[in-house]
Parts: C-alpha cells; structure tokens; sequence
C-alpha cells in the first residue's frame, strides 16, 4: 500500500507571522497516521524558520522550486544543497506555473530531479496539459511524454521515491476539478509510463498525487481511486483548518 502525501503548495502567499502561526496551529492537531505524509510548500523566504519549527514532527517542509546546481553566479536562485543544509527534504518541481512563467521546461525539470535525488530530496514532479491539448485528445501523449522527459537518466531506484503531481492546467485555481474518474484514468496513464520506463515494481511504488481544484469537499472521492495516492492543493490548503481536513481525508482514504 502506497502511502499518501498531501501537499499544501502555498505558492505567493503569507507573511512571516501568518506562516509562522499556520505551522505551529497544524503541528499542534496534526493526528499521527502512518498512512499519510503531510507537507506543506512556503514560499523559499520561509523555508529555514518553518523546518526549524515543524523538526522531528509528521509535517514535512518543502521548496516550491529549486536551482539544479549546487552553487554558482545565479541570482535570486536556491539550490539543492542549500536546502538540504537546513532539512528541507522535498521540492515541487516543474509545476505549471513555473513552466509558464518561468521558462521551466522539461529538460530543466530532469536536471533539477536528478540534482533533488543527487542530494536525497524527493521531489514531487508536476505534469499536465493545457485545456487545449485536452480538448484535442493529446493528454495522455502530453503527460507520458513529461514523464518521459523529466525521468531520464534518473535510476529506478531513484524513481521509486518520486512523488508524480498530475496537475490538469485548466483546473488550476479555477474551481474546475477534473472528475475522479478522468483524473484516475490519466494517474493511470503514467503509472503505465513509469511501468514502461523501469518496470512494474517501480510503478507500483511511486506515488501520484492529482491537483488542480482539491479541497475538502471533492479530495474524498479522489482519493478513492485506485491510482490517485495524495493531492498537490493550492487554494484549499491555505487556511489550517482546511489543510488538517485534507490530511485526514488522506488518513482515512
Ligand atoms: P489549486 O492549485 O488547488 O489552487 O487549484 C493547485 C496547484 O497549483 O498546485
């Protein structure tokens, strides 16, 4: 049995103190469960504090994005050593937003996976298509080929640690969630891909999670699926209250 990973992507929000008191408020009820993994994404400024503050517990910190080199001349940019230095032990990497605004790109996502794993962070590997590729019937080649490309070169023994995010672009932030039957059937489709890409075993290991639209409402019926392990949650996992309800949908999946 897979374990689950809820992950709360903050992306830009949250001053130093509200960040500060979301932590210690879900350290304070987060129930211990072994079936799931909870992990919250702060924006970098914050990164140092909130690892402090959640060390040794079940909350897990990690980085919305990373730098693949270990240091050098490029300003503004975090690296993986810096911050496996202050315990930070997971990175989302190439989510859409970074994509499109940023200038992620494939190649850049597989340098940057295989520096997280180089430096024994795991990262959770966004993939998804637009509403166009949706609707002209290329999602799955779409998504197969992410995985393809973010994935080579890295070991399976690597992979097996990933954590996938199926991220549809159109059910981003706009309340539109892809169906659990849909978002299952595209976890689907790249478990497949990691199947062709390292064999069943790993397939069977690497965990995915569906985001795009996840709240407390609709993350039941997600997780119910068979290929859906965890959700990567913008909006919904802003407030604690909403975040706990999330993890423990998690626990009880
Ligand atoms: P959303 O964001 O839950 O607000 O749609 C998800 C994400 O971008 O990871």
């Amino acid at each position: 049995m897979r374990k689950r990973i809820i992950a709360g992507n903050w992306k830009m929000h949250k001053t130093a103190d509200e960040a500060k008191q979301f932590t210690e408020e879900v350290l304070e009820k987060l129930s211990k469960s072994d079936k799931v993994e909870a992990v919250i994404c702060p924006p970098a400024v914050y990164l140092a504090t909130l690892a402090d503050v959640a060390k040794g517990s079940d909350l897990h910190v990690s980085a919305q994005t990373m730098h693949e080199a270990d240091e050098g001349a490029f300003t503004g940019e975090v690296s993986p050593a810096m911050l496996k230095s202050i315990g930070v032990k997971h990175v989302v990497l190439g989510h859409s937003e970074r994509r499109e605004y940023y200038n992620e790109t494939d190649e850049t996502v597989n340098a940057k996976t295989k520096a997280a794993f180089a430096h024994g962070i795991t990262p959770i590997v966004c993939v998804g298509e637009t509403l166009e590729q949706r609707e002209s019937e290329a999602t799955v080649q779409v998504v197969a080929d992410q995985v393809t490309k973010a994935f080579a070169d890295v070991t399976a023994e690597n992979a097996k640690e990933a954590v996938i995010a199926y991220e549809p672009i159109w059910a981003i932030g706009t309340g539109k969630t892809a169906t659990a039957e849909d978002a299952n059937e595209v976890c689907g489709e790249i478990r497949k891909t990691v199947e062709t890409l390292y064999g069943k075993d790993v397939a069977d290991a690497v965990r995915i999670q569906y985001g795009g639209s996840v709240n407390p409402k609709n993350i039941e019926e997600l997780l119910s699926t068979e290929h859906i392990d965890g959700a990567l949650v913008g909006g919904a996992s802003l407030e604690p209250a909403s975040f706990l309800q999330l993890v423990e949908a998690g626990a009880n999946a």
